[in-house]
């Protein structure tokens, strides 16, 4: 054999997969979205990106039909309730969640995208069983913040053909988000659901409940639009005044599409 061992699970001999990073599922609801002038920009770069994706080679059946299926399956309800409407500037947002399906489920994406970029895997790595739903308290030292993307102007010069003149979070992405943090996290993961974008911030296993703490109450005193999604609540309202739609596209949190 070629000496494979699922990324999720560890087993050697099971039957494996083969998935785009995006579950099917979740792309024909996105594809299905785009509507008028958005349809020929947007549609173009997903159908590029997509065929431009590295293929998924390293989950077993077993996983993937199952605990990971699970997610999937949330993430799409989800999509359905919430991620599918565009917000715009301004609105106010009230979303409702399950904690840790959700917080699992971007967890997934991340370590897929980083397998597939071969970046940062080791950081996942530790919150596999936490993935899986082995152990809960293994996906403690991840901060899961919302931030909403909102609709925006392109510059002229930026204009390119086919483009609208308001480009809109119309579609999903995966990537980093850059933080100047005074404790050292600097680097956080973004997993960008349409206008819903998700920041999850890893912590240190060692680090104290105080500076866990501390680490929330600066990036929210930095990021006042942004909220921090808890276990204990299933429910945040905040307003969609976050993140400018082009100013996300074009920065290094995007590399999902390339534009040339
Ligand atoms: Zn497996």
């Amino acid at each position: 054999m070629d000496g494979w061992a699922c990324a999720f699970c560890g087993s050697t001999d099971l039957k494996r997969t083969k998935e785009h990073l995006w579950p099917a599922s979740l792309h024909r609801r996105t594809v299905a979205l785009q509507d008028g002038i958005e349809q020929k920009f947007w549609l173009a770069s997903l159908d590029k990106a997509l065929s431009n994706e590295p293929i998924i080679r390293d989950v077993c059946a077993v996983c993937n039909n199952g605990e990971l299926s699970k997610l999937d399956n949330y993430i799409c309800t989800a999509f359905d309730h919430h991620f599918s409407i565009i917000r715009e500037r301004g609105e106010e947002v009230i979303l409702e969640y399950d904690y840790h399906l959700l917080k699992r489920w971007l967890l997934k994406i991340s370590y897929n995208s980083a397998r597939i970029n071969k970046s940062d895997v080791p950081v996942f790595e530790p919150l596999i069983p936490y993935i899986m739903g082995q152990n809960m308290t293994a996906g403690r030292t991840v901060k899961l913040f919302l931030e909403m993307t909102y609709p925006s102007k392109v510059p002229p010069a930026e204009m390119q053909d086919g483009m609208p003149s308001i480009v809109r979070p119309a579609i999903n992405r995966v990537g980093f988000f850059g933080y100047d943090a005074s404790n050292g996290v600097n680097m956080l993961r973004a997993v960008h659901l349409r206008s819903f974008s998700f920041l999850l911030a890893f912590l240190p296993g060692s680090a104290t409940a105080a500076s866990v703490n501390a680490f929330v109450a600066e990036f929210l005193s930095r990021r006042p639009s942004a909220r921090e999604l808890r276990a204990s609540t299933s429910r945040a309202t905040l307003l969609c005044d976050g993140i400018d739609c082009w100013a996300s596209i074009t920065s290094g949190m995007m590399h999902r599409i390339e534009f040339k």
